[in-house]
Formats: C-alpha cells, sequence, structure tokens
C-alpha cells in the first residue's frame, strides 16, 4: 500500500508518517529530511537548496523529483511508501504517478490532513525534533523532558529547524496555498482523497488515518 500525507507544514504529517513506520513496516519517504540530510552532508545540491529552504519557499520540481526515483529505484519496500512532503506541486504529483505506474507500483490513498492556521503558527513556532531519532516536542504539550534526554531514544540531541520562524512560515503557509492545494482538488477528481482532522490529538488522528487506510 503507497499513500500521500497531505497537509501544511505543522499539520503533523512527519508524526502521523512516523507511526505508520513502526506500527505497520512502511518506509517513510520526506523530501524535506532529504533535503535536510543533503544539506547537513554539504553535498552541491544541499548548498544550492539551503537559502531556499531557509527562506521557506519550494526547491525546484526537478530536485526533488529526482531524490523520491533515486529512494524508489534504491529501496525495498514490502509494507508500502508514505509520502510525506512530496508531491507539492501539480508537476510533481504527475511526476509521482508515472514514476509509480513504471514500478508497476499504485498510489492507495491520500490523506488531507486539515488543520487551520493560527494552530499552524502556535505548533510550528513550539516545535523542537530529537536530531537523532527525528521524535517531535512541542513547549506547550509536549515539552523536552526535564532530564533533556529524548523519550524515545535516550539522544540529547533537540534541534530547531532553521525554517521553523513566523517570517519562513509565512512563506512556507503562501507556497501551500498557491502551489500545494491544487493538490486537494487533483487527488479528489482521481477519486483518491479521504480528509481527517488534523487538529485532533496525536493518537485521535492516528485512528481516522487507520480507519482510511481500511
Ligand atoms: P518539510 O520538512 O516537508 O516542511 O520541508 C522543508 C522544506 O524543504 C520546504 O519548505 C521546502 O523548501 C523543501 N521541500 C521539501 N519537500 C519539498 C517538495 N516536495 N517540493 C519542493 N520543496 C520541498
Amino acid at each position: 500500500m503507497n499513500i500521500i500525507l497531505l497537509g501544511p507544514p505543522g499539520a503533523g504529517k512527519g508524526t502521523q508518517a512516523r507511526k505508520l513506520v513502526d506500527e505497520r513496516g512502511m518506509v517513510q519517504l520526506s523530501t524535506g529530511d532529504m533535503l535536510r540530510a543533503a544539506r547537513t552532508s554539504g553535498t552541491d545540491m544541499g548548498k544550492k537548496v539551503a537559502a531556499v529552504m531557509d527562506a521557506g519557499n519550494l526547491v525546484t520540481d526537478e530536485i526533488v523529483i529526482g531524490l523520491i526515483r533515486e529512494q524508489l529505484e534504491s529501496d525495498n519496500a514490502p509494507g508500502g511508501y508514505i509520502f510525506d512532503g512530496f508531491p507539492r506541486t501539480l508537476a510533481q504529483a504527475d511526476a509521482l504517478g508515472n514514476l509509480l505506474v513504471e514500478m508497476g507500483e499504485s498510489l492507495d490513498h491520500v490523506i488531507e490532513m486539515q488543520v487551520d492556521d493560527e494552530a499552524l503558527v502556535a505548533r510550528i513556532t513550539a516545535r523542537s525534533t530529537c536530531g537523532s531519532c527525528g521524535e517531535v516536542y512541542n513547549d506547550n504539550t509536549k515539552p523536552i523532558p526535564a532530564d533533556e534526554k529524548c523519550t524515545n531514544c535516550g539522544a540529547n540531541d533537540f534541534q530547531r529547524r532553521a525554517d521553523d520562524n513566523e517570517e519562513s512560515l509565512r512563506t512556507r503557509l503562501m507556497a501551500y496555498y498557491k502551489q500545494t492545494s491544487p493538490l486537494v482538488g487533483y487527488y479528489y477528481a482521481k477519486g483518491d482523497l479521504q480528509s481527517v482532522d488534523g487538529l485532533a490529538s496525536m493518537d485521535e488522528v492516528a485512528a481516522s488515518i487507520n480507519k482510511a487506510l481500511a
């Protein structure tokens, strides 16, 4: 089963993708994580995209489609793929459809995570992540433990993303509404779209997603 988690920044796509990985043995393909890894390892591509990402703009279709193609060609995912943060444009959606056909795979579900903009701003500006395992924390709802050890892996490597500030977030939201939100209509018209309330608790959202995938 291959699925897309669709929604604005801060909707909880990464958090829910991690749950699906743990519970169903699926493989998470996050273009945001791939691009951050390219930056950290200092590849030419990583250097090229750094400023674009920090400002909150989308990197080119060519780059992200190339990254996804590489992963699909090298990975083996009997439990299926979760596309997290990809596709983000209509061109990316078409490219993903073609790649899956080439591989004899199908796209089984597109889950739209609906959240309101104020909640997104509150979530993102309070967000930090474990640099070691990716566990997500929130200053208000899930603060970093007093012993400063990640509850999931025990590491002490909490990080705030460079683009998790109000100015970049505004640009990221604008990019979402201008370039990504048309995908809601695109997948609805294809008959693939299901929507869940992304503002419910993490476990309730997970339950809605499991119901949609059943
Ligand atoms: P994310 O972690 O999904 O919020 O992505 C962080 C940043 O990486 C975005 O703000 C974009 O600059 C870039 N990015 C991630 N995925 C894509 C994509 N599918 N298309 C274009 N840019 C992307």
